[in-house]
């Protein structure tokens, strides 16, 4: 199975992700962790490039660079890792997208859709994890771990609508619409770590039983 966190800046999508993949392992589970833009040597590169770089990049092109280490990580890890009966555990995927480079960024829907269709090849998550938390609190968590990146530093009124967009995407209309995003369940990321790990867990046992 494909089980998919998302979230904005600091609402702590990472360190859940551990915390579910350190479960899974003393449970005996086989499965394998990756991250996005990255998780891939290609990806890596595409990463650095998108979060480091000190070049202007045009919104078009940052958006594809996304989706080129989408395709690169699903085509040549997921889908053979899937196919090998292996879960996997990843940190981002298309909701980002829809979010960040959609709503944030403004860019074409249905362009970018048809972009990330290329790049998924049909792979649906079977579940997505949303972790939500008010943008203040999210980005002073970020703040908090330190050094920002591109992303992080941008405008409050960027991260306002990427928020929004991720509030949107947990009602059922949304997910009607957009079915290659698979099922998507929002967990409450306030509160303190444990807390926020009971309720993923809740919320994974309650809807990926297997
Ligand atoms: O999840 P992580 O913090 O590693 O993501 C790196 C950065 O890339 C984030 O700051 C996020 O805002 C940005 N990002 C983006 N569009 C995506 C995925 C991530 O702007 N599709």
């Amino acid at each position: 199975q494909l089980v998919v966190f998302e979230g904005g800046e600091g609402a702590g999508k990472s360190t859940q992700l551990q915390r579910l993949s350190a479960r899974l392992g003393a449970a005996g589970v086989e499965h394998a962790v990756y991250r996005e833009p990255g998780g891939t040597p290609v990806g890596d590169r595409i990463r650095d490039i998108l979060l480091h770089s000190d070049m202007p990049l045009a919104p078009a092109a940052e958006a594809t660079l996304f989706v080129a280490s989408r395709a690169q990580l699903v085509h040549t890890v997921v889908k053979p890792a899937l196919a090998a009966g292996q879960h996997i555990l990843l940190d981002r995927f298309l909701l980002s997208t829809y979010a960040y480079q959609i709503h944030g960024r403004g860019l074409p829907a249905r362009e970018l859709r048809a972009a990330n269709e290329l790049a998924t090849a049909g792979l649906v998550p079977d579940l997505t994890i949303l972790l939500r938390l008010p943008v203040t609190e999210g980005l002073e968590r970020a703040g908090k771990r330190g050094a920002a990146d591109r992303f992080e530093s941008a405008a409050r009124e960027f991260h306002d609508r990427v928020a929004a967009a991720f509030d949107q995407f947990a009602e059922p209309a949304w997910q009607q619409a957009h079915p290659e995003c698979g099922k998507i369940v929002a967990v409450d990321a306030s509160g303190s770590l444990d807390v926020v790990e009971q309720r993923v867990h809740d919320a994974i046992a309650a809807h990926c039983p297997a």
